[in-house]
C-alpha cells in the first residue's frame, strides 16, 4: 500500500473495521506520518450458473438475495442475518473451486441454509426451486418437517 502523500509503501494499519461486506482500514504512513483510509470489498464469487434448460447466466448476488428476500418476506429475519446467509452460500460456492454451478446446486446451498435460520422460509424456498409437482410433495416436506422437530 502507497503512501498518497509521499508516495512509499511503508505504511501501517491503525484500525480494521470489518462490515461483513466493506472492511475499513485507517493508515498511517512510516516516513511522512500521512494518514489516510482505505476499503476493501469482498468480491462474489466469479461463475457461470446452468440453469435447468441449458441455458447459462453470471451469477449475481442479487439475484440469488432477491430469492432469499422473497422466502423470508415477513419472517423474523434481519437484512443482515439474510446477508449473512448470502456470504454463507457464497463461501460453499468458493470452496467448490468451480467456474459452473447448476441452478439446482445453488438453490441446495440456499435451501439448507434456510433450513438452519427460519423453517417457514425454508418451505418456501424449497417449493419454488424444487419445482414441485404437486401439492402433496410440499406436504411431504412439510410433513418431513415436523417429524424431525422434538415435541
Ligand atoms: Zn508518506
Amino acid at each position: 500500500m502507497f503512501c498518497p502523500e509521499c508516495k512509499k509503501s511503508d505504511t501501517r494499519v491503525l484500525d480494521s473495521r470489518d462490515d461483513t461486506r466493506v472492511i475499513r482500514r485507517r493508515r498511517e504512513c512510516l516516513r511522512c506520518h500521512y494518514r489516510f483510509t482505505t476499503y476493501e470489498r469482498v468480491e462474489s464469487p466469479r461463475l457461470k450458473v446452468i440453469k435447468r434448460n441449458g441455458e447459462s447466466e453470471d451469477y449475481s448476488r442479487d439475484k440469488l438475495s432477491k430469492g432469499i428476500f422473497l422466502a423470508m418476506e415477513k419472517r423474523p429475519v434481519s437484512q443482515a442475518q439474510i446477508e449473512a446467509i448470502l456470504d454463507s452460500i457464497e463461501h460453499e460456492i468458493t470452496r467448490l473451486k468451480t467456474k459452473f454451478i447448476s441452478s439446482k446446486q445453488m438453490g441446495n446451498f440456499a435451501i439448507s441454509k434456510l433450513k438452519e435460520v427460519d423453517e417457514v422460509a425454508y418451505l418456501r424456498f424449497l417449493s419454488v426451486y424444487k419445482s414441485f409437482g404437486s401439492a402433496s410433495k410440499f406436504q411431504k416436506e412439510a410433513e418431513k418437517l415436523t417429524k424431525d422437530k422434538p415435541i
